[in-house]
């Protein structure tokens, strides 16, 4: 895109952030794309294990979202394309359940969608593919303050242009969102958010497998864990890699120090699935991993701002955020062109 202001800002370069410059500048507006991460992806996250001293050191693994489901047609169609491409690929449609005892026994279920490049690699992907005359994406760059004037919506923060836009769309977590947005109807609508959950996602990396043939693992009726995933099923390379999220209350207790959840979910995690000890982990804290429930509205709009994510959309899936970001930006198209 040219050095001249964008019509529309996206904050946040998450899934429904680029689902909503994608429709955006599918109507031919110009859009800046502003996340304040190092990278593009936001809970669709992937770290690279590093400083391990094991074969798997470089190799990227899931610390967000565990997968992808699609049952909205126009979703289903951006799945088939990345699946086409080779960006995604179908996982497996069939979890383990145990609870606090063990491994109970397999449970069928839709067919769970992975990316073989990490999932980040999937907005990614959709941001590769917006034109470039249209849009731009900024990162890292931290809204902090949102103004509207009489001549259109200004951003204030760091690494943040002094442009006037003629609409703000706020793509992500509502607390994020709402901590910015201006007085009005959709700072309303955002703090009347549902609760937010945080997790802290384990990633543990073994010298061999030490567990049965398993995908992933739904644990239920337990303090400490509630998912278990193989990373190395998962991305297709079977590096013996499990990584575990943890119940909201054992987060909540650790925000601050996230490290020191650790020793009970090793605990959990060789009790209930691994059988042994890595030799290799790290604790990622999610302090706003999903929504409680969430809105059966697409998005909400007043006036020049908007908001969208997967606390919108029947979520909180991934696929909500983007049909939540595609919907407001068509929204907002259809707004800006009257
Ligand atoms: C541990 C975990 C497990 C999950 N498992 C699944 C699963 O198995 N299946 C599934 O479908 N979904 C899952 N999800 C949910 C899924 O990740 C989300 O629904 C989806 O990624 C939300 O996308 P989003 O774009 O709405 O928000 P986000 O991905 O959170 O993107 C928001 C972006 O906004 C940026 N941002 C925030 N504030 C500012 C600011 N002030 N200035 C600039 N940028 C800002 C952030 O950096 C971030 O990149 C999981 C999430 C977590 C955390």
């Amino acid at each position: 895109m040219s050095e001249t202001s964008a019509d529309v800002a996206v904050i946040g370069g998450g899934i429904s952030g680029i689902a909503c410059a994608g429709a955006l500048a599918a109507h031919g507006l110009r859009v800046e794309v502003i996340d304040r991460g190092h990278a593009i992806g936001g809970r669709l996250a992937t770290q690279t294990m590093r400083d391990t001293g094991m074969p798997c050191d470089g190799r990227v693994v899931d610390v967000g979202a565990s997968y992808v489901t699609a049952d909205d047609p126009a979703f289903v169609a951006v799945v088939r394309d990345w699946v086409d491409r080779g960006v995604a690929r179908e996982w497996t449609d069939t979890f383990h359940v145990a609870d606090s005892a063990g491994l109970i026994g397999p449970k069928l279920g839709p067919i769970r969608y992975a990316a073989p490049a990490g999932m980040r690699t999937l907005v990614v992907d959709l941001a590769s593919r917006l034109p470039e005359d249209l849009v731009r994406v900024t990162h890292p760059a931290d809204v902090e303050r949102i103004e509207v004037t009489d001549s259109g919506v200004s951003l204030h923060g760091e690494g943040v242009d002094d442009a006037a836009y003629r609409a703000v769309a706020l793509c992500g977590p509502d607390p994020q969102m709402s901590s910015i947005a201006p007085p009005g109807a959709v700072h309303g609508a955002l703090q009347s958010s549902p609760t937010w959950e945080p997790v802290m996602a384990l990633t543990a990396a073994y010298d061999e497998r030490s567990w049965p043939d398993l995908d992933g693992v739904f644990v239920n009726d337990d303090a400490i864990l509630t998912f278990v995933a193989d990373d190395g099923r998962r991305r297709g390379d079977d590096a013996p890699v499990l990584v575990a999220h943890s119940t909201p209350v054992l987060a909540a207790a650790h925000l601050r120090d996230p490290a020191a959840a650790a020793p009970a979910m090793l605990a959990a995690l060789r009790h209930i699935v691994a059988g042994a000890d890595p030799a290799w982990f790290t604790v990622k804290r999610w302090t706003y991993a999903r929504p409680t429930r969430s809105r059966d509205e697409d998005h909400v709009l007043d006036g020049p701002i908007g908001a969208a994510g997967d606390s919108w959309a029947r979520g909180p899936r991934t696929q909500a955020a983007w049909v939540s970001g595609d919907s407001l930006g068509r929204a907002l198209a259809t707004r800006l062109a009257s």
